[in-house]
């Protein structure tokens, strides 16, 4: 299946130690053509635009920007980054097995692939991590508190 990097998730801030790793991963460039570069991180009240908080992001300051783009755009950078014939999407692992200096990894579908290495970045759910040191409980509880993120144009951000 060809990559697709369709509209998935909104906005996104790249802070600028994040930027030094997609520096070294060589990609700043391509990230820098499609993202804005903010003067400060912004906190406002929602209906007013009251300022609560403002810390400068200069790139003077950190030795790399502050950037803000949409996370299609990060995506196509990192697709950009390795041979298309590398990423397989549509595949839900299921399972993994070590076997000698292998790893077999079983997906949904019934397929499997065999690595020399396995890195778990399957997100805050991950089987990975479930398998290898078994299920855990969250740190933190829930509070009962809501995050929405909104995205706006920057006609309608104008405030
Ligand atoms: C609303 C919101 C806004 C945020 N904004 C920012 C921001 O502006 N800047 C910032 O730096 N961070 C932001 N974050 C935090 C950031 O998104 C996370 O820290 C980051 O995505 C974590 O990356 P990850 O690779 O660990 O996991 P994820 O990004 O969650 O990626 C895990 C991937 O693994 C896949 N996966 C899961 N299970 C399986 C399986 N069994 N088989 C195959 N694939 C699987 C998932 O589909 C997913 O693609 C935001 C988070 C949220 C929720």
């Amino acid at each position: 299946m060809k990559p697709s990097s369709a509209i998935v998730g909104a906005g996104l801030q790249m802070m600028p130690n994040s930027m030094k790793v997609l520096r070294r991963i060589g990609i700043e460039d391509r990230v820098r053509g499609t993202s804005f570069q903010p003067y400060s991180h912004l906190n406002r009240v929602w209906d007013t635009g009251e300022i609560l908080r403002e810390l400068p992001m200069p790139e003077s300051l950190f030795g790399a920007p502050y950037l803000c783009m949409h996370r299609g755009d990060l995506h196509e950078a990192l697709l950009a980054g390795v041979p298309a014939a590398s990423v397989h999407l549509q595949k839900k692992l299921a399972g993994i097995d070590e076997r000698g200096s292998q790893v077999r990894l079983s997906f949904e579908d019934g397929t499997s692939a065999h690595a020399d290495l396995l890195i778990g970045a399957d997100g805050v759910h991950s089987i990975v991590r479930d398998i290898i040191v078994g299920p855990d409980e969250p740190i933190h509880k829930l509070y009962g508190y809501d995050a929405w993120n909104v995205p706006l144009t920057s006609t309608e951000a104008r405030v």
